[in-house]
């Protein structure tokens, strides 16, 4: 057999098929062509001694911001790519009626790496998100949201909403803005994302309209509104959203990762849905800096490798409707491939609070294979995590 691509020896971890183990891959015409314990007769154009690295499907980052030169966040989703072996990406609302036309045809169009999209309820997206998007009614725009996912089919793939108080206003505002973000979500019959903290509806009030595959993201973050109510106890109404099938997603952030509340969520039985970063122009130099990182913080809380992989792979593709194609490794799928080396020793890790812990095992990307061409560049500035 030839192939064009041939990964030997590497440990497959594919949770779509719960398959774990030393597998060889060939990859032809943009394809996973073969998936077997030894390909050792095969030959290909381009073989990839994988020896001591896992070899995972392609991430896929649920919460990014790419907007790159039209937002002051947006960085360039092609770096993004091979820094963190993430092949597939969503940016979460950084344009909104107004402006996705413009991302699309000068970012989205132009990315080698594939870039979904929701849209913001308000139509300037995040063009200048620190002065708060929503604050003015007027900008909240229902029929153009719906109009662009009609207009954009299989890129903008749903609604997403910042509800902080600073950001959508506080009492009927707030309430006003949030309930138009719902409406769009079920008139274009997609779904919807809603940034939490320190919002002018409560947690469990927002999640009374919030039905299943709609997502919660930034969802261990502390400060004032965090899913644990003064207590620390998981909302009751968290627990039933998640078991009926709501998204709780981590979307790490700036501001948005607090250890002590992933550690209690993850005791009291709530484990996030989907492991994303939130990465833009603001966290990329920390505390987020890739995918991998964050996924290594998961594994320093005590969720197994297999877990972690499924959040950052499997999961999220299913939540964007691709796992027939995406997020696995099963003969026949697209050929995006993260090669992730798991590294051993004693690596900080930052959380959004500024707090750091010393985790004995980090995750890199060590190689990337995006539709079946390896993409130059990656390895990860992983010795800055060693602790001195
Ligand atoms: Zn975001």
């Amino acid at each position: 057999m030839t192939f064009d691509i041939l990964i030997r020896g590497g440990e497959l971890i594919d949770p779509a098929q719960q398959l774990r183990g030393t597998r060889d891959v060939g990859i032809t015409a943009g394809r996973i062509a073969a998936v077997e314990p030894s390909l050792a007769d095969a030959e290909a154009t381009t073989v990839i001694e994988a020896d001591g690295l896992l070899v995972v499907p392609g991430l896929v980052d649920l919460h990014v911001h790419v907007d790159r030169g039209h937002t002051p966040l947006g960085l360039d989703p092609d770096l993004l790519c091979p820094a963190g072996g993430v092949t597939t990406m969503l940016d979460t609302g950084s344009t909104g009626s107004g402006n996705f036309p413009g991302f699309r045809r000068d970012v989205i169009d132009r990315a080698d790496t594939e870039v979904l999209a929701l849209i913001n309820l308000s139509c300037i997206g995040l063009a200048a998100s620190s002065l708060g998007e929503l604050l003015d009614r007027r900008y909240a725009d229902v029929p153009g949201t719906v109009r662009t996912i009609r207009e954009h089919p299989g890129v903008a793939v749903g609604v997403k909403i910042r509800a902080g108080a600073h950001i959508i206003g506080t009492g009927e505002t707030g309430r006003a803005n949030f309930l138009d973000a719902v409406r769009a979500a079920r008139e274009s019959g997609t779904w919807l994302m809603v940034h939490i903290g320190e919002s002018p509806l409560s947690i469990p009030e927002m999640l009374e309209h919030m039905q299943p595959g709609d997502c919660i993201t930034h969802c261990y973050k502390g400060g004032s509104e965090r899913i644990l109510d003064p207590a620390g106890r998981l909302f009751d109404e968290v627990r039933a959203a998640a078991e009926q099938g709501v998204v709780f997603d981590v979307g790490h952030g700036y501001g948005s990762f607090q250890w002590e509340v992933a550690e209690s969520c993850l005791k009291q039985g709530l484990p996030p849905t989907t492991i994303s970063t939130d990465l833009h122009t603001k966290n990329i130099q920390g505390p987020v800096y890739d995918l991998p990182t964050t996924m290594s913080k998961f594994l320093h809380l005590g969720v197994s490798l297999e877990e972690v992989i499924a959040m950052a792979t499997t999961r999220p593709a299913r939540v964007l409707g691709l796992e027939q194609d995406r997020g696995t490794l099963a003969v026949g799928t697209t050929a995006d491939v993260a090669l992730l080396e798991q590294k051993s020793g004693a690596f900080q890790l930052t959380d959004s609070y500024r707090q750091t812990r010393t985790a004995d095992r980090l995750l890199v990307a060590a190689g990337t294979i995006r539709r079946g061409e390896v993409v130059p560049g990656g390895g990860g500035l992983w010795t800055r995590h060693l602790a001195r």
